[in-house]
């Protein structure tokens, strides 16, 4: 099966249930932010810097369990930030385990390998060696680190620790390969870290997910060479969705300087081009998500918007009108679908209710619009029945020239802090201000609104890719 039966038949009762009861709108994921910290500074994320990200300002434990029971979605995506800062994560993964929600902790990969020690630490049996031994002998853990989890004490024992389950994925940020990777992130090194991560989790048996953003200037052959090297480390499956950008002032330029929106942004045809392959890459490889989805991504039909079934709860409150944009934040779940006009979002029939939904297609808007049914069309049930409960793709088989492929940056040399660094520095790319773009990440917290991994606000990410490619071609 292509995913885990427990898990889609829990998600299509719930859908079920609801249906049968005729509720009009209800949750299908809880994206629960329990903070905004991050060890990272991602190129136009928008979260560290439309939040607070002093550790202070976090939502409190027992809140966030109390908030995944009032909206009552059956899977939950524990984002930020970076989660795994959380200081009760632990205790979090827990209680929502043990409130029966599939769960996935979407995190830029830094921390897993430390977390998954804990781990071990908390559970060493001799019995546990055969995994010790495989761990040490690919080097994602040292000797020393071995050591620790046989010696584990007392209180490391006792430690409330994130253990495997079939209820639970990590889900690890991964924007493309090594160069792009590092260079969206803002930091050598976090590709290769998130790779042996995963390669980890999979040797002691967690279940893996990655997922990806596609931005105006990302190399499709790229990231189906991703997939690739992905799924050959066994990941079990893949979340993928295009950027998100609104901006009004690029609409106020397109009417004052009759420039056309592709200039600036990936509008909804730019991003058909990008997904063109998406229903291939569906049956290739593990792509969470309907397959209702993948046909509006690929330009084969249009969806309704249904932004209230995938809420967004932080330390605001629950955040309207969905993930990506802000015009209010709620105390109730309920109380936000009551008040918030819903009519006043999404594209219908090509035409954009809002400006800035207008070249909206991300997945936390119109996934659900897949599995929900608006814009019903004969044979949709089949099709998403038979595309979750049918035959998993094989992992695309490892070759070192995939490994090669993938690593194709700080490893060999050419880093973003050095490559790129030296392109943008180039005398054209200044004259076309690269430059100016790479030292964006100086700058204090003034960027508008965006989202966080893996759906943020793009425009950045777009110009800084779209300057180096540039100056590369001088
Ligand atoms: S179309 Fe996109 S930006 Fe607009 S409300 Fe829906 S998810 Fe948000
Ligand atoms: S995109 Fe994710 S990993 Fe990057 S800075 Fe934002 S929250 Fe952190």
């Amino acid at each position: 099966m292509r995913f885990p039966l427990a898990l889609s038949a829990k998600i299509a009762g719930h859908i079920v249930k609801h249906k049968v009861k005729r509720t009009p709108k209800f949750a299908m994921v809880l994206q629960l932010e329990p903070l905004h910290t991050c060890n990272l500074t991602c190129t136009g994320c928008g979260r560290i810097r439309e939040y607070s990200t002093n550790l202070k300002d976090m939502v409190p434990l027992e809140k966030c369990l109390a908030v995944a029971r009032e909206c009552e979605a059956p899977m939950v995506s524990i984002c930020g930030g970076e989660p795994l800062i959380y200081p009760k994560i632990e205790e979090l993964i827990a209680g929502l385990l043990e409130q029966g929600r599939v769960l996935y902790i979407c995190t830029n990969g830094v921390f897993m390998r430390k977390k998954m020690r804990d781990y071990l630490a908390a559970v060493y049996s001799p019995a546990l060696e055969p995994k010790l031994a495989k761990l040490l002998e690919t080097k994602l853990i040292s000797e020393k680190e071995a050591e620790t989890i046989r010696k584990s004490d007392e209180a490391a024992r006792k430690k409330t620790v994130i253990r495997p389950t079939k209820w639970m994925y990590w889900n690890v940020h991964v924007d493309g390969l090594e160069f792009t990777h590092d260079l969206i992130v803002e930091r050598e090194g976090v590709f290769k870290e998130c790779v042996e991560a995963i390669k980890m989790a999979k040797i002691i048996g967690y279940q893996v997910a990655t997922n990806t953003t596609v931005y105006k200037e990302t190399d499709v052959q790229e990231i189906e060479d991703m997939f690739k090297y992905l799924s050959s480390l066994e990941v079990d499956g893949h979340t993928i969705s295009p950027g998100y950008e609104y901006d009004a002032a690029k609409k106020d330029m397109v009417k004052r300087l009759g420039k056309q929106p592709e200039d600036f942004f990936l509008t909804r045809k730019m991003t058909r081009q990008k997904f063109a392959k998406i229903q291939d890459w569906g049956k290739a490889f593990t792509i969470f998500g309907t397959p209702v989805y993948q046909e509006f991504l690929a330009g084969k039909r249009e969806l309704t918007c249904t932004a209230w079934a995938i809420p967004t709860y932080n330390v605001k409150g629950w955040k309207a009108p969905c993930y990506l944009m802000t015009d209010g934040h709620y105390d109730g779940y309920q109380e936000m679908l009551a008040k918030v006009n819903w009519e006043k979002y999404g594209v219908v029939d090509g035409i954009a209710r809002d400006p800035r939904c207008e070249n909206c297609m991300v997945h936390c808007g119109y996934d659900p619009s897949g599995a929900l049914g608006t814009n019903y069309k004969s044979g949709d049930n089949w099709k998403n029945f038979s595309y979750n409960f049918g035959t998993k793709p094989k992992p695309y088989p490892f070759t070192p020239v995939l490994a090669e492929r993938a690593f194709n940056g700080v490893s060999i040399g050419k880093g973003h802090l050095s490559q790129a660094k030296a392109a943008i520095n180039s005398p054209r790319a200044a004259m076309n201000g690269a430059q100016a773009a790479f030292s964006r990440k100086e700058e204090a917290h003034d960027h508008a609104s965006g989202g966080s991994c893996g759906s943020g606000d793009s425009t950045q990410r777009d110009e800084l890719l779209a300057k180096i490619a540039e100056s590369k071609k001088s």
